[in-house]
C-alpha cells in the first residue's frame, strides 16, 4: 500500500448508556497497485464505524449490535493504529482492476509496432476502397 492519497477522518466521541464509543467516518482516495498489471489503481474508501470502548467481556455483551468492540487494555492502544485497522479492513485483500487489465503491459510493449502499422495505413488511404471496388 502506498502512502499517497488524501485521508479524511471524522470522529465523534459519545456515550451509549455506560459505554463510551467513537463514531467514525473515513473517506479517502487511496492509490493502490494492481497486482495483475502493476499499474496504479485508485481505490475510493468510505467507511463508517462505531467502536464501543470496552474494558472486559461483560462490556462487549452489553454493546448494541451495530457496535464493534474495541478493547482498552494497558496503554498500548493508539487511535492512529485503530484507524489504520479500520482502513485495512476496507482494503481489498488483493488489489486488482475491476476490468480485465491483463494485457495492459503487452499493449505498452506493442505500441511501437502499432505506430508503424498506422503509418502504413496513412500511406495507402484508398486501400480499403480498393478492396470494396
Ligand atoms: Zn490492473
Amino acid at each position: 500500500m502506498s502512502d499517497q492519497g488524501e485521508l479524511d477522518v471524522e470522529l465523534t466521541f459519545d456515550r451509549a448508556g455506560p459505554i463510551p464509543f467513537i463514531e467514525g467516518h473515513i473517506t479517502a482516495e487511496l492509490q493502490l497497485k494492481c497486482q495483475r498489471c502493476m499499474q496504479a489503481m485508485p481505490h475510493p474508501v468510505d467507511i463508517r464505524f462505531k467502536l464501543g470502548l470496552v474494558l472486559n467481556d461483560e462490556h462487549i455483551e452489553k454493546l448494541p449490535d451495530d457496535f464493534e468492540p474495541y478493547m482498552l487494555e494497558d496503554d498500548n492502544n493508539h487511535l492512529p493504529d485503530m484507524l489504520e485497522d479500520e482502513l485495512l479492513l476496507a482494503l481489498p485483500l488483493v488489489a486488482m482492476h475491476e476490468f480485465d487489465c491483463s494485457d495492459y503491459l503487452q499493449q505498452q510493449d506493442s505500441d511501437q509496432q502499432n505506430e508503424v502499422e498506422k503509418v502504413e495505413e496513412k500511406e495507402n488511404p484508398f486501400s480499403v476502397l480498393k478492396d470494396l471496388l
